[in-house]
């Protein structure tokens, strides 16, 4: 019997990557990341400290400094930068949901999460979770190529901005995949869920069936 899995998943923006991975760890035991918000939290602290998504230098020296760890609150993985830890609104303000994607294309900035996101497995481990699930672009084909479950949620354009519209939530959609569109490719060997035609409890159940699978072997 297995005593710990990984699985990543990958998906657009609103293609159901958060509310998934929360439901499984809660059903699973498991350490949940959303590696969205590491993204909106350094954009978040670069727009404070006046750092343009054009400034390399000044970013650079900026992620050379900082300090990245790592609270659990229940069984989320929240990430803090030099001691602050982050409320969920400030993540999700217009002023972040707007620039997140910039920032976000700077390799500097890729990489310096790119260890940060990996140790998330050690996290879940020595806080006793029987596993992790971390979503976000990239998670499936950069950060975890190994990870025992690699899942893509599609959603057609139209219904994810609906499903932001009815969170009363302008998230810059449309702008945001033209940036993100790259870095959020299927790779071969990953489960593609189409989240417009299954909701949230049928594509649950869709992953805990490989989870399942996968623990009882
Ligand atoms: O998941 P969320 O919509 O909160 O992500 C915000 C932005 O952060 C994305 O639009 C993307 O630009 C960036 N991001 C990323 N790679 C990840 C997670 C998020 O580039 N793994």
């Amino acid at each position: 019997m297995r005593d710990f899995i990984t699985v990543a998943i990958d998906g657009a923006a609103a293609s159901g990557k958060t509310s998934t991975a929360l439901r499984i760890a809660d059903k699973y035991k498991f350490l949940a990341a959303s590696t969205g918000s590491y993204y909106r939290a350094i954009t978040l602290k670069m727009m404070a400290a006046n750092i343009s998504s054009d400034n390399v230098s000044g970013m650079q020296h900026f992620l050379g400094e900082i300090v990245l760890e790592t609270k659990i609150i229940g069984n989320i993985s929240n990430i803090t930068i030099d001691g602050k830890s982050f409320e969920e609104k400030e993540l999700r303000t217009q002023q972040v949901n707007k620039n997140v994607a910039s920032y976000a294309t700077i390799p500097a900035v890729r990489q310096r999460l790119l260890s940060y996101q990996r140790s998330q497995i050690s996290e879940a481990r020595t806080n006793g979770f029987r596993g992790l699930i971390m979503e976000g672009r990239d998670i499936t084909s950069v950060i975890l190529p190994d990870a025992d479950l690699r899942f893509f949620l599609e959603a057609s354009a139209q219904e994810r901005l609906f499903r932001r519209e009815n969170d009363w939530e302008h998230d810059y959609i449309a702008e945001r995949d033209k940036i993100d569109v790259g870095r959020t490719i299927r790779q071969d060997g990953v489960h593609k869920i189409d989240t417009d035609i299954n909701d949230l409890g049928v594509v649950v159940a869709m992953i805990s069936t490989e989870i399942d699978e996968i623990l009882s072997t």
